[in-house]
């Protein structure tokens, strides 16, 4: 059931992202030992503690009071990949925002849990510029029946259509999902020239456990237009040239162009 998939992942993604109790694998001691002794996992969370988290978790809008329960030692690698190289004070921001895109992400299989149909797969995202959110969501795919209500494209919907910023207020905020962007969604963090993008679970887990193909679209996108699994063919390439100097020569006139 692609629903228990969804289960699955999101313990995999909350365990990793909240706290002392995740451990190495290889780690053999007693579970109750491994919760206090994991200098590693302490030092990867910054301090935050499961009640710091959970608090900052259930302040997300529209979500259900609690996330699903954590499988402890699950998760626990490659979480200080994207901030490695990070400050402290950001490592923390980033967290914060990224459990908050976890906690809307977890929207959907609560649906599920509860019998109804979800809005749609298991992501959520949060964009922030400055400390504040300027919009967020999370997938409305099946519940609107449109394929580009990513949870990403409803936080940049929110942002502009319900909270009134424009392009400018955009650029430079950092994107924080649960998920690794797919292409669409990366591209349109591209165009809003978002500063950065933290996630939590990358393209393999989506494929594994959820059944996205947003890494076989990524492959795609890396071949000539005519041999991908979608592919393109051009026509009238003549016309279409023309076509774009009128538009230059008219909105433009000084034959710059835009600088999206
Ligand atoms: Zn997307």
């Amino acid at each position: 059931m692609k629903f228990q998939k969804y289960f699955l992942i999101t313990c995999i993604v909350m365990t990793c992202m909240t706290s002392t109790q995740a451990v190495a694998s290889t780690d053999d001691r007693p579970s109750s030992d491994k919760r206090h002794k994991d200098t590693r996992q302490v030092k990867n969370f910054n301090g935050y503690s499961p009640a710091e988290t959970q608090k900052w978790v259930d302040e997300a809008p529209n979500a259900p009071p609690k996330a699903f329960a954590v499988i402890p030692g699950e998760g626990s690698e490659g979480n200080t990949q994207c901030v490695a190289s990070a400050s402290k004070e950001q490592t923390e921001i980033d967290r914060k925002f990224l459990m908050r895109a976890i906690k809307l992400a977890s929207h959907n299989p609560e649906q599920a849990m509860h019998g109804h149909t979800p809005d749609g797969g298991l992501f959520g995202a949060v964009l922030v510029k400055d400390g504040n959110i300027l919009g967020e969501g999370w997938n409305t795919v099946l519940k609107e029946g449109d394929p580009s209500r990513h949870g990403e494209m409803n936080a940049v919907r929110q942002a502009t259509h319900d909270h009134g910023h424009g392009l400018k207020d955009l650029e430079g905020a950092t994107l924080y999902t649960s998920g690794a962007p797919c292409p669409m969604c990366y591209s349109t963090m591209a165009w809003a020239n978002v500063k950065r993008i933290v996630y939590a679970s990358d393209y393999s887990d989506a494929m594994k456990y959820g059944g996205f193909k947003d890494e076989p679209i990524r492959e795609s996108l890396a071949l000539p237009i005519q041999k991908r699994q979608w592919p393109g063919c051009q026509a009238e390439s003549g016309l279409g040239r023309a076509w774009w100097k009128q538009y230059n020569a008219v909105v433009y006139k000084d034959g710059k162009g835009a600088k999206y």
